[in-house]
């Protein structure tokens, strides 16, 4: 038996924890945040950065959802900055960014991986992880 979901919850909660309070250029990656439990490990670099970025270019800025589907990052978000379309351009390029070096990233432990599909299940892993899944 591996560890169970429990584990997993509690471990990037604590996670979350070391962050919060952290200064990630100008604003704060709280707990609070919807980052919830839909994002795998391997991931959370990217995902921080992809964040610390998108505070920069706009502190205001909110994050809707951050989770894995199909075996892809999401990562939506409400910029502050309503009219100030070109910061708005270059946010979604960010994002797209994040979600492209998710697809070469193994969700599971940070290392290169690719898209795995076995019956209507996707996830992005390295060979390792995606042996283990099967
Ligand atoms: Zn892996």
């Amino acid at each position: 038996m591996g560890e169970g979901r429990e584990d997993r919850q509690e471990r990037r909660r604590l996670r979350l924890q070391e962050h919060q309070g952290r200064d990630y250029g100008g604003g704060v990656m709280t707990y609070e945040q919807p980052w919830g439990d839909e994002v795998g490990e391997g991931w959370g670099p990217i995902v921080l950065e992809c964040h610390r970025q998108l505070n920069h270019l706009d502190p205001g800025y909110r994050i809707g959802q951050i989770k894995e589907k199909f075996g892809g990052l999401r990562y939506y978000f409400d910029s502050s900055l309503a009219f100030d379309h070109l910061t708005r351009a270059v946010m979604d390029s960010v994002v797209i960014a994040a979600e492209y070096q998710c697809s070469i990233t193994c969700e599971v432990c940070g290392t290169g991986g690719r898209l795995r599909s076995n019956s209507g299940w996707y996830k992005t892993l390295c060979d390792e992880h995606a042996t283990e899944q099967r």
